[in-house]
Parts: structure tokens; sequence; C-alpha cells
């Protein structure tokens, strides 16, 4: 897993001055370190008869629909407002300075169904905090947050409290 870590890159001050962005494009780019990637994720949630993936736009795209395929399961998309055609579901959450939103459709999930979501890197949290509380909407199972990397020093991992959480790598 120690060649997966090598091959992020850190871009400093990105987006913003003072900020160290963790760049996984490298990653996903190599034929070698995507597959192991996905296949280590994929183990992580092996038989836990996962129904459907959630990824959240754009890199957990990425992410859910490679997992779907390796784990049977199909794949949802959680969006930015106004790019979903049909009906929606939306939350709107704070972020440092100003809010964010998110959507998903209405029929997105179905009652009962078992729901992993997914996502490249936990930050602070927040993101996937509001993921959680969009797929209230829906009578549906979170059966966990799987990440392909945890930035550890902005304890994200605490809002997320109560929920089986996954990473590979952890900075
Ligand atoms: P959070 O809401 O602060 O946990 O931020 C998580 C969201 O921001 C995820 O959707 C990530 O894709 C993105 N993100 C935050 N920091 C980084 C980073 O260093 N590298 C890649 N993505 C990041």
């Amino acid at each position: 897993m120690e060649n997966l870590k090598n091959i992020i890159r850190d871009v400093p001050d990105f987006p913003k001055p003072g900020i160290l962005f963790k760049d996984i494009a490298p990653l996903l780019q190599n034929k070698e370190t995507f597959h192991q990637a996905i296949d280590a994720i994929a183990a992580q949630w092996a038989n836990q008869h996962i129904d459907v993936i959630a990824g959240i736009e754009a890199r957990g795209f990425l992410f859910a629909a490679a997992l779907a395929y390796k784990l049977g399961a199909g794949v949802v998309m959680i969006r930015k407002p106004g790019k979903l055609p049909y009906k929606t579901y939306s939350i709107t959450y704070q972020l440092e300075y100003g809010t964010d939103s998110l959507e998903i459709h209405q029929d997105a999930v179905a009652s009962g169904q078992n729901v992993l979501i997914v996502d490249d890197v936990l930050a602070t949290g927040g993101t996937m905090k509001a993921v959680i509380e969009l797929l209230q909407n829906f009578n549906a199972n979170i059966c966990g947050l799987a990440f392909l990397a945890e930035l550890a020093f902005l304890n994200g991992r605490e809002k997320l409290s109560g929920h089986k959480l996954t990473t590979l790598m952890t900075f």
C-alpha cells in the first residue's frame, strides 16, 4: 500500500494559498495503482450485500463506478446543483466560507437497499456528513463510508461517528 501512498502528489497552495492538496490523478492514471486501489477497497466491502454505491461528484464517481462493477452493485450519482435532470432531493451544507449543495435523484435508492457511500478523500468530513443527511430521504441502510485516503489531521472522522468507515491510507 506504500506505493499507492507515494504516488499521490502534493500540490501546495491549491485551491487556495496555504492548502496542501493531495492530487490523486497520478494514482488514477497508472494502470497498476488504479487496479490495486479498487481491488483493495472492494476487498474491504466484499460479502456485505451492497445494492448501490453512491459516488460524490466528481472524483468519487471514478471509485463508485469501478467498485460497483467489482462488487456487483448499481451506482448512484450525488451531484452538484443543477446537473441532475429528474426530480431531486437537495442538501445545503456549511463550508469554511459560505455554503455548498449536493443533489440526488428522488428515485435513486429503493426502500431497504444497502448503500455504500464513496469519495476519494476525507478532509473535514463536511461533505460526507451532508451526503449521509441527504440519504436520510430514503428508507435505506447505509452500510458504510469508503474513502481512498483520509487527512487525519482535520479530524473529519469525528463528524462521521456511528458509521463503518474505511480508508486505504492516512496522511
Ligand atoms: P471535506 O468535506 O472537507 O471532507 O472535503 C472532502 C471533499 O473535498 C471530497 O469530495 C474531496 O474530493 C475534496 N478534497 C478535500 N481535500 C482534498 C485533497 O487534498 N485532495 C483531493 N480532494 C480533496
